[in-house]
């Protein structure tokens, strides 16, 4: 199928931007890497009056690093975030997390910004956002706010965005450096959306966990911090694993659908989850 008519506005450069959401009155879509956006195009799930491309901007396309954090600008591509030095050395787990987005071609243009406005429920970066504690810059013809991952999510592809708003930028904290970490994901083939996932990271002193983040996806209707189950496993070890899972698996509401029941993913998250709790465990200095 094709998108129904729209106006095609490729934006000169930011305030160019803010400019057209603001005057298009609710009905103007941004496009970035387009891997989710044109496939809702072409089934007509969306119709908007003006298809604003933000290609052309330049500068937003940076990996920024700061003193105590990194900044992801709104055009870097999952090619960019999968391969980054600067990635690879602070958030290790962000690198093994791309490797299970999506397949090349879609890597070559998806963006990580993008992931998170679409905020499908079963994809990586929406849960790496909660787990990273980032920071997402949203800005209009107006101003700006700060909003944490943990309030930009509000359902299955809904999120606190109103139309005339566009998210600018994401801040990634640093984590220590002896932070240990694990990433499980389960997809019945590689690159698939997953039946769910688990990231997990945490630090270790005195052979006590402290620091604990515990991440899920594909089974709610966001990505889930499972803090019951941080609390559990804060100032504790491995001997905690059992009561750990057990945490995650009350604390999550998957729901039955062609994949898999909600009995199976409840099942899989635990699982995953104890194998990922275990690898952080290990992985920390
Ligand atoms: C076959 C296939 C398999 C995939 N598998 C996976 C997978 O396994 N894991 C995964 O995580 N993803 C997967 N994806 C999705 C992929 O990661 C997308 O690239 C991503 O979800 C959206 O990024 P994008 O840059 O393409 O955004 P677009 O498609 O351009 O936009 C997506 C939405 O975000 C909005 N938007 C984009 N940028 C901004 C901004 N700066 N401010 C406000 N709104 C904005 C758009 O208006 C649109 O509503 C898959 C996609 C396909 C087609």
């Amino acid at each position: 199928m094709k998108p129904a008519a729209c106006e095609y506005v490729a934006a000169r450069d930011l305030d160019h931007a803010l400019q057209v959401l603001a005057q298009a009155g609710g009905d103007a879509k941004i496009l970035a890497g387009g891997q989710s956006l044109m496939p809702m195009l072409n089934f007509r799930l969306l119709n908007p009056a003006i298809l604003l491309d933000i290609n052309r901007i330049a500068g937003l396309d940076r990996i920024i690093v700061k003193r105590d954090m990194v900044t992801i600008g709104p055009l870097v591509r999952h090619r960019t975030t999968a391969t980054h030095p600067v990635i690879a050395k602070y958030f290790p787990i962000l690198t093994k997390a791309m490797t299970h987005v999506a397949h090349h071609t879609i890597r070559n243009r998806g963006t990580f910004v993008g992931s998170l406005c679409h905020a499908d429920p079963a994809a990586e970066l929406p849960m790496m956002a909660l787990l990273l504690n980032a920071e997402i810059e949203i800005s209009s013809a107006t101003g700006k706010r700060l909003v944490s991952a943990r309030d930009f999510f509000l359902g299955p592809l809904v999120t606190v965005l109103e139309p005339q708003e566009m998210v600018t930028s994401v801040d990634l904290p640093f984590t220590s450096s002896s932070t240990g970490w694990g990433f499980e994901e389960f997809a019945r083939r590689h690159g698939d959306y997953a039946l769910a996932a688990v990231a997990v990271t945490l630090s270790r002193r005195r052979n006590q966990a402290r620091h604990v983040r515990i991440a899920v996806m594909g089974v709610g209707e966001t990505p889930l911090r499972m803090t019951a189950a941080e609390e559990v496993m804060d100032r504790n070890n491995l001997d905690a694993l059992a009561d750990v899972v057990e945490a995650i698996r009350r604390a999550v509401k998957p729901a039955t659908d062609l994949h898999a029941s909600a009995e199976y993913r409840r099942h899989l998250v635990g699982v995953l989850a104890g194998r990922a709790i275990a690898a952080a465990w290990g992985s920390a200095q």
